[in-house]
């Protein structure tokens, strides 16, 4: 079995990119992320942690706007508004989830799809389901799947993939990248009937669901490549992914650890996605 290993993946995705933006400076060009943070929730905060250090490591500029969970649906579109007329800002990332009396999509409907560095617009959606040339701002977790796939040079192409989950910001992007690749794509979700008949067939299985252990040694073909994108906190406080990795670990050919696997590659993906932001809206070629 091999470790599909993020941590390391990630940490060079993030020194290629310190590079490339180090040169972006020489010519006056400074990626800056600009990031709207509603309320303390503990998991956004520790997700906007690990985001503002892969800042640091690259040489993106951060900037962090804090509002009170009383915030109005109003007031977030006028600073979203404000950080689409700033030519200094080149991503704007809403850290999600939001108070239940913001309508979300409304939120994500008010960032300029240039800016869009997290991919959740539906004019950045739509593209990508076009062909990977239109991937340009692709969701950062479904690309942070397909780096990871890419660095240990698995094949997708003709592979039967399993996607477990469906939604708008994982498993239907995720399926729709497998497929510009030329997978055979199968999507399960709730209201599956039988979630294991699916995911004994799968090449590639994919997880993300937030269910610790719900994909089991017997649910999983021998030699198969399992990427648990899942998290969820146990009771003990410890992190865990959908996958029983301790079993399932024996009986697959690659795995991702969680934590360690996708979840660095989520976040080196949104700095890939914030320096092509900025390389665009400046006409930067090199
Ligand atoms: P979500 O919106 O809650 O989606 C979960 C999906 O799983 C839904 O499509 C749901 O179907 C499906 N599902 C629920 N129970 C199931 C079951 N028993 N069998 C099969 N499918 C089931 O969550 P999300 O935002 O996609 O995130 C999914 C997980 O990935 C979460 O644990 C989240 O924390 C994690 N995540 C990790 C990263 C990372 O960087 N590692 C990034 C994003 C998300 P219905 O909609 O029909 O209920």
């Amino acid at each position: 079995m091999t470790l599909l290993d993020g941590k390391k993946v990630s940490e060079e995705i993030l020194l290629k990119l310190a590079s490339q933006v180090s040169a972006m400076q020489v010519d006056h060009i400074m990626p800056k992320l600009a990031v709207i943070l509603v309320g303390n929730d503990p998991a956004s905060l520790s997700y906007i942690r690990k985001k503002q250090e892969a800042c640091a490591k690259t040489g993106i500029a951060w900037e962090q706007f804090d509002f009170d969970t009383t915030v109005t649906t109003d007031e977030l579109i006028a600073k979203i508004e404000e950080l689409n007329a700033d030519e200094k800002v080149h991503g704007i990332l809403v850290q999600l989830p939001l108070p239940k009396h913001i309508f979300t999509p409304n939120i994500i409907r008010a960032i300029n799809p240039k800016k869009d560095v997290d991919g959740f617009t539906a004019y950045n959606l739509g593209k990508m389901f076009l062909s990977t040339d239109f991937e340009d701002l692709a969701s950062c977790t479904p690309l942070g799947v397909i780096r990871l796939l890419e660095y240990y040079d698995i094949k997708v192409e003709g592979a039967e993939v399993v996607v477990v989950g469906h939604s708008n910001i994982v498993g239907k992007p995720l399926a729709a990248m497998l497929l510009n690749r030329n997978a055979t794509v199968t999507v399960c979700h709730i209201f599956t009937k039988n979630l294991a008949e699916h995911t004994k067939r799968a090449d590639i299985l994919c997880v993300a669901v937030g269910k610790s252990n719900l994909i089991t040694e017997d649910m999983v073909k021998p030699g198969a490549i399992v990427i648990d994108i899942g998290v969820s906190r146990l009771p003990n406080g410890k992190l865990s992914g959908d996958v029983d990795f301790a079993n399932v670990s024996k009986k697959a050919g690659y795995i991702t650890p969680v934590p360690g696997g996708v979840g660095p590659m989520t976040v080196a993906c949104l700095m890939e996605n914030t320096v092509k932001a900025a390389k665009k809206l400046n006409n930067y070629k090199n």
